[in-house]
């Protein structure tokens, strides 16, 4: 099918800009409907682009392609399938740096930054270029006298992904190369804040050698994402974004039957016990606390400093946070700053506004970064790094998820007192302890009701032959994301019991009987 051009965007400013596609069969697909949401540099926050909005007859077209897809790719054999696996490994390892600007340009965070999230995604793809292993059955000769039983693992059919606008690249990468290896076909609703990263990667899966149909990126909003969670055809639904949609999501589409990975958002702590090395770990707390201007759902957003370290961890924190450089993620004159902008102006003020909670709650604010600009980028969506110290757990800036460059630090008593407060958190992604008490760290993994668990490490992502998820209101379902989890969210298992008669004492009366 040949590409079609997008009629371009009028802003306010009266001034046209692009207008983002889907990509549905194969090609760039202009919506059906006139809806579009503006697309920011955040750096500068310009309005790039204006990216379409589906409505549901494009929901219906782009469902029905992907059906036609999955109907051409199941057929592939396994060898055929690896071959254009690891054809889009090689093309999005040789062109990442692509990529990476596309992903600086919308979301704001540095390049490297942009490098780093495809080079985890990549890890996703390498382990899926080996799918041939982990979609393999299992085989039980004579279960009972002449039976077999074995089984197969088969691809689902049309899947859906929604994804979060702080990874572009990486969250869509975590579900997608594992769904398509094990033969399904996707529609992924990427986020509308950031959505050129998607459309990147389905050209990218093109030249890959995958037949039309069998990626598919709908743009859009609820009207997109509830097109997908109610339709018959679409067989699961992998997403990642704030807790609140999270359980949406997973409530409404197990309403209409559908396996559900629903990832929700975070607040993660690094207990720091007094034997700490009080400098490795602050270093990890501004590399985990500011990096991508704190929106990872992986990001430390609460050091709870174990008496009597706080002062002299506060003091090294502050230190290192006065000398983080803030810029255009791009680059520029002075090369790559440590901390880009954040997505929006209305994310930004939301963020300034806990700053405000913080305080009325009683924290001091060490390090301020509201009102923070930067020289040439004016109305760029900036805000500075922040250091909260003393913050009451109490206040909503402590129990609540904030998503941006803020570290607040709480002091506790002793280890189990942070630990009782971990556990007492509606979230569960990430945590880390800092100790160099090998059975301190062992208590720590064994009582923390949280999914992934950092030791001297600030950041623990799995990597991807394990898997990725948390636990309550961090993740609702029970498949995590890539990994042995992964395939099997992504198959669904036939159990056959076999009963074949041996010919030597089949009955004489059988037809086409052979002599052994
Ligand atoms: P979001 O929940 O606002 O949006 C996520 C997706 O849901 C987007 O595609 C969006 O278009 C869609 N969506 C938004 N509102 C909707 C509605 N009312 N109905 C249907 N669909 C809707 O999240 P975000 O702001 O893009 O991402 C940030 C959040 O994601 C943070 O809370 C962060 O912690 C979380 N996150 C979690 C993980 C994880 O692995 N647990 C990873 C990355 C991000």
């Amino acid at each position: 099918m040949s590409t079609v051009a997008s009629a371009p965007v009028a802003t306010s400013a009266a001034t046209e800009v692009p207008r983002i596609p889907h990509w549905i069969d194969g090609a760039e697909h202009p919506s059906s409907g006139a809806r579009t949401a503006p697309v920011y540099n955040p750096a500068t926050g310009a309005i790039a682009a204006g990216v379409t909005l589906a409505d549901e007859e494009d929901v219906a077209a782009a469902l029905a392609s992907a059906e036609r897809g999955f109907a051409v790719w199941s057929e592939y054999s396994i060898a055929k399938r690896q071959a254009v696996m690891f054809a889009f490994r090689e093309l999005l390892n040789a062109r990442k740096g692509e990529l990476a600007q596309i992903i600086t340009a919308e979301h704001g965070k540095v390049v490297s930054d942009a490098m780093g999230e495809i080079a985890r995604g990549l890890e996703v793809v390498d382990l899926a270029t080996g799918f041939p292993s982990l979609v393999k059955g299992a085989y039980s000769e004579n279960a009972s006298s002449g039976i077999d039983v074995y089984t197969l693992k088969q691809p689902l059919g049309v899947v859906g992904i929604i994804s979060p606008f702080n990874f572009p690249a990486m969250v869509p990468l975590w579900f997608f190369s594992v769904a398509i290896a094990a033969g399904n076909a996707v529609v992924l609703k990427p986020s509308e804040k950031d959505p050129s990263a998607a459309l990147w990667l389905a050209k990218l899966w093109q030249e890959a050698g995958l037949p039309d149909g069998v990626f598919t990126v709908l743009q859009g909003d609820k009207v997109a994402v509830d097109g997908l969670l109610t339709s018959p055809v679409v067989q699961s639904i992998s997403f990642v974004g704030s807790t609140p949609i999270a359980q949406y999501i997973y409530e409404t589409a197990a309403r209409h039957g559908k396996r559900v990975q629903a990832l929700g958002g975070a607040k993660n702590h690094m207990l720091v016990l007094p034997d700490a090395d009080l400098d490795l770990v602050a270093d990890s707390a501004v590399n985990a606390g500011y990096g991508a201007a704190g929106e990872r759902c992986m990001a430390i957003s609460v050091v709870l400093a174990v008496e009597p370290i706080a002062d002299e961890l506060v003091a090294k924190v502050r230190d290192r946070v006065a000398r983080l450089r803030v810029g255009n993620g791009a680059g520029g004159a002075e090369g790559e700053p440590d901390m880009g902008p954040l997505i929006t102006e209305v994310h930004r003020d939301k963020v300034a506004a806990y700053v405000d909670i913080a305080e009325a709650d009683g924290a001091s604010v060490v390090v301020d970064g509201r009102g923070f600009t930067v020289d040439g980028h004016e109305d760029g969506f900036f805000f500075g790094p922040t250091l909260l110290d003393h913050v009451p757990t109490t206040s909503r800036a402590y129990t609540e998820e904030i998503f941006g460059p803020v570290l607040s630090v709480v002091r506790v008593a002793s280890f189990q007192e942070g630990v009782d407060l971990i556990n007492s958190g509606a979230f569960g992604n990430g945590t880390a302890v800092f100790t160099n008490d090998g059975g301190a760290a062992r208590r720590f993994q064994r009582e923390v009701h949280v999914g992934m668990i950092g030791i001297n490490v600030p950041i623990p992502v799995p990597v991807a032959y394990h898997s990725f998820g948390g636990w309550k209101a961090s993740m609702f379902g029970d498949a995590k994301a890539y990994g042995v989890h992964g395939f099997d969210f992504f198959t669904r298992e036939k159990a056959i019991t076999a009963r074949w008669i041996d010919p030597a004492t089949r009955h004489q009366s059988d037809h086409g009987g052979i002599d052994l």
